[in-house]
């Protein structure tokens, strides 16, 4: 059995198969979602009385919390901006320096890095990507040649003639309409 409180609140239900759970000896179930979004389950209450009492005491703890957070977050950003009577947002005086300061050195070192890789990507002498990247060629292809080596010789003049075939009747343009 289960039975809806007011939206939001969860559900209790008794998880057993009984004919008459109303009646039956088992436990209630509830069910009810956490700070997190998540659903969560807790199980043992003797009356549905028992079971809306943890809900709403559940709930009432869930909404405090989410209100903690969304306090915490706008702390964060009033230490960044601060929004007048007139809704006019300005960046704030006092902490706006050191942000900008951490700010600047994470956008350099993250540059930096991109600078290295994009330097190494472009070398035409050996990294160490393009180190992984030649051989992981040089493997494919000894596989590809094993494979066709690897066919019977009527089947590679086969091969060869339908495919140049193919090949030479392709348009120089193929164009996508
Ligand atoms: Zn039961």
């Amino acid at each position: 059995m289960s039975n809806k409180l007011a939206r939001g609140m969860g559900s209790f239900f008794k998880p057993c198969e009984c004919r008459r759970p109303s009646s039956c000896p088992h436990l209630y179930t509830i069910r009810f979602r956490n700070t997190r979004g998540k659903q969560a389950e807790e199980s043992g209450f003797p009356t549905q009385d028992a079971a809306i009492e943890r809900l709403t005491e559940l709930h009432t703890a869930v909404e405090a919390c989410l209100r903690q957070i969304g306090v915490e977050a706008i702390a964060v950003w009033r230490r960044l901006a601060c929004c007048d009577a007139t809704g006019r947002w300005s960046a704030a005086a006092d902490v706006v320096e050191n942000h900008a300061e951490q700010a600047a050195a994470a956008y350099s070192a993250l540059s930096t890095a991109i600078e290295a890789e994009r330097a190494e990507f472009r070398s035409s002498t050996a990294g160490d990507w393009s180190v992984v990247r030649a051989a992981s060629i040089k493997a494919q292809r000894a596989k590809e040649k094993a494979r066709w080596d690897g066919l019977p010789r009527r089947e590679q003049a086969h091969r060869r003639t339908v495919y140049a075939s193919m090949f030479s009747s392709r348009p120089l343009l193929i164009r996508s309409s």
